[in-house]
């Protein structure tokens, strides 16, 4: 029932890897939102449709404090629009770079915001499967909200894509086995020391410097070492 001709829009807030969100005003109520714009041509090129109808079904279906609301999509003949509730605070990301670390009871509040929307969406099947710092945003009160479901999943059985971020991707994704809920926990360690620190834990000069890291326990050492020859193997 919306269109573009309902909003007035406002200065660009970010940019993903489809994305790219500007601030908006409906006109007729006034009221302040994010519009996530991508392009349709982006969707085929990739074919992404069932990724982002995800993003869109599950993202709606969520209400939490913590978790940003998606209040609902239109589209147009080249684009694809989320309106988004906004996030006033921006990436929890740029927080951490401009101050280096957060204090302990700053990280501790992150970490109790975030362990409460991971529970709630992992108590209705949803796996997030992409927590880091960039998307996490803060509201105007620096109240922390889960962002970008682009990878999530709802499922109750293991699943099998590999997908996520380097530096965050638990032991099991990175060997590419079955995984689950689990993965969004193990982001909550890595972000915690992150948040302490300021660099997280298994941050490396390359791609198989972080897969060593991130797994150090011995039964897992000889599939590694042959994970990260067929990465070099790879790139040669
Ligand atoms: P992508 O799926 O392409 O990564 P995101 O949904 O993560 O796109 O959005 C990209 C960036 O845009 C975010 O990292 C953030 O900086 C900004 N952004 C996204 N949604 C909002 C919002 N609701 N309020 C403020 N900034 C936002
Ligand atoms: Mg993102
Ligand atoms: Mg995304």
């Amino acid at each position: 029932q919306w269109s573009i001709t309902d909003f007035e829009i406002g200065k660009p807030l970010g940019k993903g890897k489809f994305g790219r969100v500007y601030l908006a005003r409906e006109i007729k109520s006034k009221y302040i939102v994010a519009l996530k714009v991508i392009f349709k041509e982006q969707i085929e090129k990739y074919r992404l449709h069932h990724q982002l109808r995800r993003e869109m079904e599950i993202q709606t279906s969520l209400r939490h404090p913590n978790v940003l609301r998606l209040h609902g999509w239109f589209h147009d003949a080249e684009r694809i629009f989320f309106i988004l509730e906004y996030a006033h605070g921006g990436e929890l990301y740029k927080e951490l770079r401009k101050s280096g670390h957060l204090s302990e009871r700053q990280a501790a509040t992150y970490i109790a915001s975030l362990t409460q929307a991971l529970a709630y969406c992992h108590e209705k099947h949803v796996i997030h499967r992409d927590i880091k710092p960039e998307n996490l945003l803060l509201d105007h009160e620096g109240r922390l909200k889960i962002a970008d479901f682009g990878w999530s999943v709802q499922s109750k059985s293991k699943r099998h894509t590999m997908c996520g971020t380097l530096d965050y991707l638990a032991p099991e994704m990175v060997e590419n086995k079955a995984h689950d809920y689990a993965v969004d926990n193990w982001t909550l360690g890595v972000l915690c020391y992150e948040f302490l620190y300021g660099a997280p834990p298994f941050e490396a000069e390359s791609q198989k410097d972080t897969f060593r890291r991130s797994n150090t326990n011995e039964s897992t050492k000889r599939k590694k070492a042959a994970a990260s020859n067929n990465l070099d193997k790879s790139k040669q």
